[in-house]
């Protein structure tokens, strides 16, 4: 009887009733892939195409999905042994299993040597090459040892969450729109009618490349960059890195993330700002979060607002986290300076819009109850596997 009318039937069937007949049979299994295996890496292949094609037929003679000799071998062995035989037959399958790593094609392909005769009168390969995929070493490769396991890795927490809020625009008809790191003075302050002698320049808040060049204290830059590029209309995103001078602790960072939004077209009004960014937090925070609007002020903004949202961690009702106060204040928001608009090339007469900005690592922060956000760029595995 051969191995593939063996594996069509049962154990019962192959009269297997005991340990030791199915030690034999598995041991019979597992000398006929070896040898298999053995007789094809030893004949080897004429060209690289023959070389696929064998690795591949091996491969699904023993591990196609159907009707591979491992998965009958698991459909009439294991799955119908009998009670008294499952456990010897499981292990004896389980090993059999590891073993057949041998025959995957990517191990195969390693170890059939492709003869040198053909290499070497085609020129398409150089013999270099042709060294390497005949070397002794490699063909002697035990490949029935366990593979190397590389553990897969996950979206960081600061990524994420910058994906879920942008998804959130993308969704409303905004466009993503980028811009460099290392920006000019003018860009990151003079255009968005931050002045000379504003706080926010000296050197105690911002790095400087030299006198006229900083890395970017705000993705705001991006704006007017934008409204040179598109003009307007314009419905934006803006995510991004952005520097200041701060000493590190719990919840600063010399670097850190924003998103910043932008939305440019007649008759925009403090109305659509409100919605959008309502609409936003909902989307954001859940359907139960209410929003609330108080002024604040920005250079670049006129009327300026800070976004406080319901909090999500007491419903409102005060907590430890909002300081009794029920609220968490989320962004910055306003309607865009006129000087602004002009600055990006735009009549302030005929285009108003509105804008806001927020820190991304404060979002990861409320969403995954995170304390300290040094915790973010550690690249501490036992922090980043959590998500
Ligand atoms: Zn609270």
């Amino acid at each position: 009887m051969t191995l593939e009318e063996k594996v069509r039937k049962t154990l019962a069937e192959l009269g297997a009733t005991d340990a030791q007949s199915v030690e034999t049979l598995f041991a019979e299994v597992r000398a006929a892939m070896e040898a298999e295996r053995q007789d094809l890496v030893s004949r080897g292949a004429t060209s690289e195409a023959e070389r696929n094609q064998l690795c591949k037929a091996l491969r699904d003679r023993w591990l196609a999905r159907k009707s591979g000799l491992v998965s009958l071998i698991d459909e009439n062995w294991l799955k119908k042994a009998g009670k008294e035989l499952k456990p010897t037959v499981g292990r004896r399958f389980n090993e059999l299993r590891e073993h057949s790593a041998g025959v995957e094609v990517d191990a195969l392909l390693r170890a059939v040597p492709v003869s040198l005769e053909v290499h070497v009168s085609d020129p398409m390969h150089r013999t270099d090459s042709v060294a390497a995929e005949v070397s002794p070493a490699v063909a002697l490769t035990d490949l029935t040892l366990p593979g190397y396991r590389r553990p897969l890795g996950s979206i960081h927490p600061v990524t994420r969450v910058m994906r879920e809020i942008e998804d959130i625009f993308l969704n409303l008809g905004f466009a993503i729109e980028t811009g460099p790191e290392v920006e000019s003075v003018y860009y990151n302050f003079d255009a968005l009618n931050i002045p000379e002698s504003h706080p926010a320049r000296d050197d105690w808040d911002t790095l400087y490349v030299d006198a006229q060049t900083v890395l970017r204290t705000h993705t705001s830059p991006v704006q007017i960059r934008a409204m040179e590029k598109h003009g307007a209309p314009l419905y934006i995103i803006i995510p991004g890195k952005c520097y200041r001078h701060d000493n590190p602790d719990s919840t600063h960072s010399p670097m850190f993330h924003q998103i910043e939004g932008l939305a440019i077209d007649t008759d925009i009004t403090f109305a659509d700002l409100k919605g959008t960014l309502d609409f936003f937090a909902k989307k954001f925070f859940g359907e139960k979060v209410r929003t609330s609007f108080h002024p604040s002020f920005f250079p670049f903004t006129e009327p300026s607002g800070e976004v406080a949202i319901s909090c999500v961690f007491c419903d409102g009702q005060g907590c430890r986290i909002c300081k009794e106060s029920g609220w968490i204040e989320v962004m910055g928001c306003g309607m865009v300076h006129p000087e602004v608009l002009r600055h990006g090339g735009l009549d302030p007469d005929r285009y108003s819009g509105w804008a806001f900005g927020l820190g991304v690592e404060r979002y990861a922060m409320m969403k995954y109850d995170i304390n300290d956000i040094q915790l973010f760029y550690q690249s501490d595995v036992r922090f980043l596997e959590q998500f």
